[in-house]
Order: C-alpha cells, then sequence, then structure tokens
C-alpha cells in the first residue's frame, strides 16, 4: 500500500453527529486533525475519546467568525442539520451557513486548502424530479420555515463556485442525503432518532401525516468513506456529488422496522405533516458510484440496530 503523507486537516462541525465520526476516521489514517465547533448542536462527549491522541485538537471557535491557521485541507460541516435546531434561530443558521463559508473560503484561498462543503439534498427542496440527479435545481420555498437552512445552503453551494471560478479555490461539493447512526442527538428531532429513543421507551412512534412520505437513509460509516473519497478526486472535479443510500423507504414502514428491531410493543400515533415536508426523496448516485467507485454497504437493519444499541447503551432509550 502506498505510504500515507499526514495532512493538516480541519474539520469544521467536527463535535457533531457526522463530523466525530469523520474526525475519527482521519485521526485513525494518521492526518494532523483540527475540530473547530462552537457546541450549538455538537457534544464534547462525541469527541471526547479523541482528545488524548497526539493528532488531534480541539478549537471552540464559530466559524461566522475569521479563523486564521494553517492546514491543507478543510471539511466544513458546521451547521445544525435538524429542522428543530436549524428553526431554532434561524438567523445564526443562515450566518453559520454564508458568513461561516465565506470565512473557510477566505481561509482556503489564502492557505491554498481544498475545501469540501458538506451541502445535502435539502437544496432540492420538495423535488419535482425523482429520484433526484446532480443537474436538478430544485424547488425551495425561499421564504418557508425550512429556507434558512435550504437557501443558506444553496447560497453556500454558489460562494464556493464563486470561489472556484474567482480565486481558482480547490472545492468539492458533497450533497448529502439523511444520515443516521450512533452519536445523532436523541433530542435532535429527526425520524430516527425520534422513533428509537420513542420505541425503546416504549412510548407511541410519531408518524407526521400519513406516512407515505419516503427518504432514503444512508449509514454514518458509508457517508465518511464517500466524504473521505470525495476530497480525494482530482482537482478538475468539484462537484457537486449526491452522497446518500439510494434505498427509499416509507417513514410507516421505517416505524415499523424500528418497532420490530427494538421488540417494543410501541403503537404508532399520527401527528400532523410538518410545513413544506418533502413528500419524496432518494438519491441518484451514478456519479458518485463511478467517480469514487463506491456504494453504500451498509443495510438498513443493520444499520438501525446498531444505533439502537448505541442509544439503549447511552440510557437515551
Ligand atoms: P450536527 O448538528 O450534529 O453537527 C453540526 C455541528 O456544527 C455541531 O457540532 C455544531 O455545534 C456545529 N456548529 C453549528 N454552527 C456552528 C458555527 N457557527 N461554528 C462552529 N460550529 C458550528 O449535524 P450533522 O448531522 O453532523 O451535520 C453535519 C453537516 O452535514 C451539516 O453541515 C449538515 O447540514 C450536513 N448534512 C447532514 C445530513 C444528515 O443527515 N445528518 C444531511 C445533509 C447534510
Ligand atoms: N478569512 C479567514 N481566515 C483566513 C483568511 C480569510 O477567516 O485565513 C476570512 C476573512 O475574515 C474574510 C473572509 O475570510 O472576510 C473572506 O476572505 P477573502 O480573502 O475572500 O475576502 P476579503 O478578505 O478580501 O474580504
Ligand atoms: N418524521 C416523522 N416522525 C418524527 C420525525 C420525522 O414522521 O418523529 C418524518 C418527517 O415528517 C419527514 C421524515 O420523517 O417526512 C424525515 O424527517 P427528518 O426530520 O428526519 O429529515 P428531513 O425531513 O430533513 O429529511
Amino acid at each position: 500500500m502506498a505510504k500515507l503523507v499526514p495532512r493538516r486537516v480541519l474539520v469544521t462541525g467536527g463535535a457533531g453527529f457526522l463530523g466525530s465520526h469523520l474526525c475519527e476516521r482521519l485521526v485513525a489514517e494518521g492526518h494532523d486533525v483540527l475540530c473547530v465547533d462552537n457546541f450549538y448542536t455538537g457534544l464534547r462527549a462525541n469527541i471526547a475519546h479523541l482528545l488524548a491522541r497526539p493528532n488531534f485538537e480541539l478549537l471552540r471557535h464559530d466559524i461566522t467568525f475569521p479563523l486564521y491557521v494553517e492546514v491543507d485541507e478543510i471539511y466544513n460541516l458546521a451547521c445544525p442539520a435538524s429542522p428543530i435546531h436549524y428553526q431554532n434561530d434561524p438567523v445564526q443558521t443562515v450566518k453559520t451557513s454564508i458568513h461561516g463559508a465565506i470565512n473557510m473560503l477566505g481561509l482556503a484561498k489564502r492557505v491554498k486548502a481544498k475545501i469540501l462543503q458538506a451541502s445535502t439534498s435539502e437544496i432540492y427542496g420538495d423535488p419535482a424530479e425523482h429520484p433526484q440527479r446532480e443537474a436538478y435545481w430544485g424547488n425551495v420555498n425561499p421564504v418557508g420555515p425550512r429556507a434558512c437552512y435550504d437557501e443558506g445552503k444553496r447560497c453556500a453551494e454558489t460562494l464556493f463556485f464563486d470561489y472556484h471560478r474567482q480565486h481558482k479555490v480547490r472545492i468539492k461539493v458533497a450533497r448529502i442525503f439523511n444520515t443516521y447512526g450512533p452519536r445523532m442527538r436523541p433530542d435532535d428531532g429527526r425520524v430516527v432518532s425520534n422513533f428509537i429513543v420513542q420505541a425503546l421507551a416504549g412510548e407511541a412512534v410519531t408518524l407526521y401525516g400519513d406516512g407515505t412520505q419516503t427518504r432514503a437513509f444512508c449509514y454514518v460509516d458509508d457517508l465518511v468513506e464517500a466524504l473521505v473519497g470525495l476530497m480525494a478526486t482530482p482537482d478538475d472535479f468539484s462537484g457537486p456529488l449526491n452522497l446518500g443510500n439510494p434505498q427509499e423507504f416509507t417513514m410507516r414502514e421505517l416505524a415499523g422496522r424500528i418497532i420490530a428491531l427494538t421488540g417494543s410493543a410501541s403503537a404508532i400515533v399520527h401527528r400532523p405533516l410538518p410545513f413544506n415536508d418533502p413528500v419524496r426523496r432518494r438519491p441518484d448516485i451514478a456519479l458518485a458510484r463511478r467517480l469514487l467507485a463506491w456504494e453504500p454497504r451498509v443495510e438498513l437493519d443493520d444499520g438501525l440496530r446498531k444505533t439502537i444499541a448505541h442509544f439503549a447503551a447511552n440510557g437515551n432509550g
């Protein structure tokens, strides 16, 4: 195997769900990892096990403010990702996406670092095309309650491509679809964590709307593999690149699976569908398959089992 040349890697949002798994992976590979997080939704506990490692460093910092460090690569993951968190302080969400992107791009420009943006399937909004290909421009309500996140991420993509065209910054834009796994917050309101917490506690599982809306769920290890793969693509590839698992499920099916896997006696109760909740969502990952020779490997039931075990062990059930 080729010998790895350690790089100095900045991970913003590194104490969050995805970020902590990414830091773990990069530290294990021997890179010098600088985790930057303001703990808005992230937890110190997510990276506590890395603090003793000589190649891991934690900096408490809000990326809406400038940051002067010397690094080779930047993964820009900082941004609350669950609707209840990003809607709690929507102005801060927009600032994180936009001021944060400008600062990280300014940093990348100054130190000539390669920079990856954690964009999202939400930029497709409530999609009129199914499944969603990278060429689809999306269907987003610019003034709705989800807009702080969706439009913030859309503008961040614009900034990435403009810094690339105007300043020759090497960029990679990942459009991440619903991802789940250990270290999701039990209180973050996302469907997988909600259903698991409710099922483990024997409480009713809250199905929004009639439960026929669909999502496709990617296990976190598969996603991290793809992020690292995307960062390693040749400089002439900037993206955007869809990353996710194309297996699509209705929320009703998901509720049934989680109830079965937890062995819970929970009932299903219906709650109103949130405003602007996308009806269908599934990534077309043909480009990622071809470019990264990557394929999600973890089946939903296996990933759910690992996630359930994590929640059960952490007393969140
Ligand atoms: P998360 O909320 O667990 O992590 C986000 C992290 O960013 C947290 O640690 C938070 O404290 C930190 N943060 C927020 N604002 C910050 C700021 N201004 N300065 C510094 N740190 C800040 O969410 P996640 O699920 O790990 O998502 C990580 C990234 O991936 C986000 O950018 C999100 O939009 C994107 N993404 C996630 C998913 C998913 O399904 N989890 C899907 C699509 C895109
Ligand atoms: N910036 C930063 N770290 C750096 C370089 C720049 O945080 O190492 C911030 C800086 O605050 C600036 C932003 O990134 O406002 C955009 O930088 P750019 O060079 O594009 O713009 P300018 O400095 O000309 O406004
Ligand atoms: N959902 C649900 N019950 C819950 C939480 C969410 O039925 O307790 C639904 C939600 O309406 C949406 C889907 O599950 O249709 C995924 O929601 P999530 O917030 O996890 O992700 P996003 O909507 O951002 O894809």
